[in-house]
């Protein structure tokens, strides 16, 4: 994967404009949220985030994306779906799920990328602690995201803080660089080695974004050529930012709110 070695650093000015993409990306994210209820289908979901995006004369940069184009605006994964899930009429969401939602944001050029993963309803013990769990491995990488640490701090920070608690990492899909696109080095894994990998400058932006599975660290692709799987079906979570590092120490760009 080339992308992986197109590093950019960005300027204060193009940071400010990540900022108001990711703010608009949490918009979105913050919208579903609140439709999140049983018996939503996960197209309505697609079409309510397209709404959002459409007022801002922003749009995502999923659509189309990949090969076979992926055809939505956000990515719906449910339960033991992982990533990728492809948002369709026939998909409701029900008492119990956890649902995780991936988004992105094109403004001025610039991308912004975050997911959550949200409990609807009543969800069992074993599902709140994987939300707990996989947010707050999220936290642990962010808080690394520092000059002069590298790439592997971040990584290990978020696969010792899973792995405490019983859960499993996924190998095959990782974190990376973000700005003009989606996807840009450095490819940050969720799993590593302190003290190895990139060096940590200001002005690296990296959506970061632990993909957490209870029972195993594989997984596979469903025939739709996208939605991933755990392997074992058991349950799966996903949050992500996109963060900046600054001499002040991590800026999340894709918060709702500043901070
Ligand atoms: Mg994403
Ligand atoms: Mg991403």
């Amino acid at each position: 994967m080339n992308w992986a070695n197109r590093v950019y650093i960005k300027t204060p000015a193009e940071i400010e404009i990540m900022r108001q993409a990711g703010r608009i990306n949490a918009e979105v994210l913050a919208t579903l949220k609140a439709l999140l209820k049983p018996g939503i289908t996960t197209a309505e979901l697609n079409e309510a985030a397209e709404q959002v995006l459409r007022k801002h004369g922003c749009y995502s940069p999923f659509k189309g994306y990949g090969q076979p184009p992926f055809p939505a605006s956000i990515t719906v994964s449910i339960n033991e779906e992982l990533v990728h899930g492809i948002p369709s009429p026939k998909r409701k969401v029900r008492e119990g799920d956890i649902v995780s939602i991936d988004c992105g944001t094109v403004y001025r050029g610039f991308v912004a990328d975050s997911a959550i993963t949200v409990g609807v309803g009543q969800i069992s013990p074993l599902a709140q602690r994987l939300l707990e769990v996989t947010e707050g491995a999220l936290y642990a990488g962010i808080e690394k995201m520092r000059p002069g640490n590298r790439t592997g701090d971040v990584s290990a920070a978020i696969q010792q803080f899973v792995e405490n608690h019983g859960f499993y990492v996924t190998r095959e899909y990782t974190g990376h660089g973000v700005g003009r696109q989606m996807h840009e080095g450095p490819q940050v894994p969720n799993y590593g080695t302190p003290g190895q990998g990139w060096l940590l400058r200001p002005g690296m932006v990296i959506a970061l974004e632990p993909m957490v599975l209870v029972g195993t660290d594989k997984t596979r692709v469903l025939k739709d050529g996208w939605t991933v799987v755990s392997a074992d079906g058991s349950l799966t979570a996903h949050f992500e930012h996109t963060v900046a590092v600054t001499e002040e120490g991590p800026l999340i760009l894709t918060a709702l709110d500043d901070l």
